[in-house]
């Protein structure tokens, strides 16, 4: 039992962008405040009680925010381990926990954390330099198609090649994995407070954009056998807990053609397939990591209603400043919810906001993604 629930803390987020934002907007209606560290013209800007200007792996610059803030939380992988190391020695709260970051940060690392943990993901070496390739591929028993990821630094699919045997080795520590013939990609994401109870949100289908390997669209819940749906939610559980620490969660998993289950990867952070959960959950994924980092109880992750997110993506050949078309014809419709993030320029593939429809059944929700597909266009403003 939760004895005292203080709303007056102070929450330090390391990172600026569109994640931290949805977080703050959760935190504000609680009388929370927050501090965050990023770039001057982050979309954190306008929001954070101190906005720091920093890069997220300036040492000094977390230790400043660190200083203003009671607890520190982050919305991005790509910071200082270093300096999260250092700051939890000397006793500040930091949800998740450096060491689960270190996990994170590391693509070798996470693949260790898994097979240590009996947790099923494609099978994978490690390789540290190019002249290592062709032994590691043996060993996987050389696969016609095969993944090579850079163990630190990708996001968004950038650091991941699908590659061909015979294409040449790269320089650099990788992971070498299988290539799982995907019948969908899915995402779970999964809160875990601070006694250790874990709590997941619906799962959802993601749907990639195979040109910019960014998701596009995303449905929820997904479409797939109730007993997989199970199975999904059990394996992201276990994943967040065996991470030991409270934090909200985000387990990507492959279906393959067989019905088997994957793990891919875990961000430590709200997560790009929940942004849906603002309208279409009783608690949405920000709240969720706002109770976790409060200590306060964990809240209804029910399903309100189907529902797609599609990405406002910023489109080729546009630099610059930009303007969202059809807005009020987009406004005119039913069910849907419009976010832009506040970012003053579009460069192709940039998040720029996203779009959040709804519907009583996934036939119509589907439809009406459709609708707004053909209506979204970003021109130069
Ligand atoms: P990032 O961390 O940059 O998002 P991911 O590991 O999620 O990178 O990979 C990006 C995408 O590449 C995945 O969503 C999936 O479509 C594809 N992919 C990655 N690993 C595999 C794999 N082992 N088998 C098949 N597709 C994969």
């Amino acid at each position: 039992m939760v004895q005292s629930l203080p709303n007056q803390l102070r929450i330090g987020i390391i990172g600026g962008g569109q994640l931290g934002c949805m977080l703050m907007e959760e935190g504000f209606r609680y009388d929370l405040h927050f501090n965050t560290l990023d770039n001057e013209d982050a979309p954190a800007r306008h929001l954070a009680r101190n906005h720091i200007h920093g890069s997220l792996q300036d040492e000094l610059a977390i230790r400043t925010l660190a200083l203003e803030s009671d607890i520190l939380t982050y919305e991005i992988e790509h910071i200082s381990l270093n300096a999260l190391q250092k700051l939890e020695s000397e006793g500040k709260e930091i949800i998740p926990s450096a060491s689960v970051l270190q996990i994170i940060q590391d693509k070798g690392l996470q693949k260790l954390f898994y097979q240590k943990n009996n947790i099923t993901s494609p099978d994978f070496r490690l390789v540290k330099k190019a002249d290592d390739w062709a032994s590691a591929l043996h060993e996987l028993g050389n696969p016609q198609t095969f993944v090579a990821k850079t163990c630190k630094g990708g996001y968004d699919g950038k650091g991941v090649r699908i590659c061909k045997a015979g294409d040449s080795p790269m320089a650099g520590s990788f992971v070498l994995e299988h290539f799982v013939e995907c019948e969908k990609e899915l995402s779970v994401i999964v809160g875990v407070d601070r006694l250790g109870k874990a709590k997941c949100f619906p799962v959802v289908e993601m749907v990639f954009d195979p040109k910019l390997n960014l998701v596009d669209t995303l449905l929820c819940p997904a479409r797939i056998p109730k007993s997989i749906l199970k199975e999904a939610e059990q394996i992201a559980i276990s994943v967040a807990k065996a991470l030991g620490s409270p934090g909200l969660f985000a387990i990507e998993l492959f279906l393959d053609k067989n019905g088997k289950l994957w793990v891919n990867e875990t961000a430590p952070r709200p997560h790009n397939s929940g942004h849906h959960t603002i309208e279409s959950c009783v608690t949405s994924q920000y709240e969720q990591l706002i109770r976790i980092l409060c200590g306060w109880p964990l809240g209804d992750t029910t399903s309100i209603s189907p529902a797609t997110m599609i990405n406002i993506i910023g489109p080729e050949g546009l630099t610059g400043k930009y303007q969202l078309a059809n807005l009020g014809t987009l406004l005119g419709m039913p069910g849907i919810y419009i976010h832009l993030y506040g970012k003053t320029e579009t460069r192709p593939g940039r998040k720029l906001g996203h779009i959040t429809v709804m519907a009583e059944t996934v036939e119509e929700v589907l439809k009406k993604t459709n609708e707004v597909k053909v209506l979204l266009a970003i021109q130069a403003a």
